[in-house]
This record gives structure tokens, C-alpha cells and sequence, in this order.
């Protein structure tokens, strides 16, 4: 007998769990729990900004900003007008890119799926400016693809990679 949930996934806007979870940077000084709605997958992204903080590969997941909360020290950098991206400054460890609107203020977050145990076991989501992967990081599978120029072009306010 099938069962009568066979196809009536929801559209990919959003797989979201709701689970508590918890993650820590490499030295541990940071604490980041997420409590509350976030989308079990992971996102990777290409782009040249990315490159150069990740070391390679940027991955991350999203969680609501509500559902967050941090513990311990944390620098941030804002790499462009509307986000910031944030650290350890004790041991470096990446921890978050977010949207902030005028004031500062995190919209949602875009965690290091690295620093949470509970993540190691979920599937990539999407990869963007696929074009502008380094040689040596291919990553397989039918998750969702988009170059560069397909991304900016839906998302008009991003002033382009550098160079
Ligand atoms: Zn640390
Ligand atoms: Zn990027």
C-alpha cells in the first residue's frame, strides 16, 4: 500500500526542522545554538569573496534569526553593504555570513555547518557561481545549480563578484 504522503513534499522553498541543535568554534570560546526554525541542507557558494574567506568553499545553512543564540566573543566584518560575516578572534573560526538591514540588525543567518556535530550528516541544498569554482572542488550530485550570472540576475542588489 502506498503511503498518501508519497509526493506532497513541499516546493523547495524550504525543508525546515525544528530541532535543537548546538555547535562550537575550533577553540570553543564561541557557542552558537540554534533553537528553532532552520533548513537542514547545505548551501555552497563560489564566489570570489567566498573563496578568499573560506579558504575554498563557502557552506553554510540557514537558521532564523530568532532561533539563534550566541555565546562568547565574536568579531564581525561587514564584507559589503548588507552583510557581514563574522568570527572567532580567538582561533579564527569562520561562524556566520548574514544580511543586515540599515541598522545592523541580522535578518537570518548562514551558519558554518562545520561547527555543529548535527550537520555533518546533511545533504547539499544548492551550489551558486558554479562558474566560478576552483578546478579542484566539483561537487556532485542534482542539487539545485546557478552561475553567477543566473544568480545575480535574481538577486539585482549584489554588485557583482570581484575580480
Ligand atoms: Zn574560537
Ligand atoms: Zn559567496
Amino acid at each position: 500500500m502506498q503511503p498518501a504522503t508519497v509526493g506532497s513534499k513541499p516546493p523547495d522553498r524550504g525543508s525546515s526542522a525544528h530541532s535543537s541543535i548546538s555547535g562550537h568554534c575550533l577553540c570553543g570560546a564561541v557557542t552558537i545554538t540554534v533553537a528553532g526554525e532552520h533548513d537542514p541542507r547545505i548551501g555552497a557558494c563560489h564566489c570570489r569573496m567566498c573563496q578568499r574567506w573560506s579558504g575554498g568553499l563557502f557552506l553554510c545553512f540557514t537558521a532564523n534569526a530568532s532561533a539563534v543564540a550566541v555565546a562568547g566573543e565574536v568579531r564581525r566584518y561587514r564584507s559589503s553593504t548588507f552583510a557581514e560575516r563574522a568570527f572567532c578572534p580567538r582561533c579564527g573560526s569562520h561562524l556566520w555570513f548574514n544580511d543586515v538591514d540599515d541598522g545592523g540588525k541580522a535578518q537570518s543567518y548562514e551558519l558554518m555547518p562545520g561547527l555543529f556535530d548535527a550537520a555533518r550528516r546533511w545533504p547539499l541544498r544548492s551550489e551558486i557561481y558554479v562558474d566560478r569554482a576552483m578546478a579542484c572542488v566539483q561537487l556532485v550530485g542534482d542539487h539545485r545549480r546557478k552561475t553567477r550570472a543566473e544568480y545575480e540576475a535574481e538577486n539585482p542588489f549584489i554588485e557583482g563578484d570581484m575580480e
